[in-house]
């Protein structure tokens, strides 16, 4: 049920709940996961309000017949796409269409669900464009991601973006938000540990934006030193991608979403980057997050990560 999603992702909830109820959907949707924990059962249940016709948002349904049988993963008119290995092929898609040709059994409507759509490669990413290029009015597309900056421009711009709210600001990481919005307005006393690594990675990123590969010289210093464990590298990396988003916000004349209150820094650092290598950092740094996960050699990382950034 969408309302599960009412406190965590408030503006997204609105903009679901809006469509549903207007009874007004675009053609295709875009869902940026930004690393929220629950954004695949948040996808599902806007899905199920779609078809639902009794258009329920924040009740378990009880009414209709097609609910159960999404539930069962047993509505023949909701297609789910995913990598077949590496890649999200070409047949894939066809086959989809294939599908879809027929007319509708059910509903009134038929959706497909592309899941790691950044896995698109150049053929099946050409093949959607063509289909999204043509929308037909009772076919809905909804593509999920992680990392939008991997993603063609051209199939973006057909698409509504949802961009979920940032695991950062959410579970075990409220403290930091707490703590990251008190550095940034400067209001209270944020804890001081927190405190101490936000610093930390503001500053890492600035000795890197100014002296490149010599960061890893005084990675320890920079960086390890303070940022030790999992949790530790995970909030980084948020902080990091953050940063970086504003730095694509300031070059592309946006308003900065988090931290507004330093414009002037992240605009001394915007001027040493283009959009490209800014585009290049964040999906680096998306990928290199993900990582993290795994046991990894922290190290290694770090040092693999400032030469990868490079790259772009
Ligand atoms: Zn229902």
């Amino acid at each position: 049920m969408l309302i599960n999603y009412k406190e965590e992702q408030p503006i997204v909830y609105q903009i679901l709940k809006n469509t549903i109820e207007s009874n007004k959907h675009s053609h295709a949707y875009l869902f940026e996961t930004n690393g929220y924990y629950n954004s695949i059962p948040l996808v599902f249940s806007f899905i199920k309000a779609l078809f639902c016709p009794e258009k329920n948002i924040d009740n378990h349904c009880t009414k209709c017949s097609i609910c159960p049988m999404i539930d069962s993963n047993n509505f023949p008119e909701l297609k789910i796409i995913k990598p077949d290995g590496m890649w999200i092929k070409k047949e894939q898609l066809a086959e989809m269409m294939e599908e879809f040709n027929h007319k509708a059994l059910i509903g009134s409507k038929k959706i497909y669900v592309i899941l790691e759509a950044e896995k698109l490669n150049k053929a099946s990413a050409n093949s959607l464009l063509k289909f999204l290029e043509e929308p037909e009015d009772n076919i809905i597309a909804i593509l999920v991601t992680s990392n939008i900056y991997q993603m063609l421009e051209t199939i973006i711009s057909r698409c509504q973006v949802i961009s979920l709210k940032p695991y950062v600001s959410l579970l075990s990481v409220k403290n930091t938000e707490n703590a990251l919005s008190l550095v940034l307005y400067n209001n209270e006393n944020p804890d001081e540990i927190t405190l101490e690594k936000i610093k930390t990675v503001i500053s890492f990123l600035k000795y890197y934006e100014n002296n490149h590969l010599d960061t890893i010289i005084y990675m320890n210093k920079l960086w390890h030193a303070t940022i030790k464990t999992k949790d530790d590298f995970v909030i980084a990396f948020e902080i990091l991608i953050m940063y970086y988003k504003d730095i694509l916000n300031c070059l592309l004349s946006i308003p900065l979403e988090y931290f507004y209150s330093y414009e002037n820094d992240v605009r001394e650092i915007a001027k040493k980057n283009t959009v490209f290598s800014v585009c290049h950092k964040l999906k680096t740094l998306l990928e290199y997050k993900e990582k993290i996960k795994f046991n990894v050699n922290t190290n290694l990382l770090m040092d693999k990560l400032i030469i990868e950034l490079e790259r772009g």
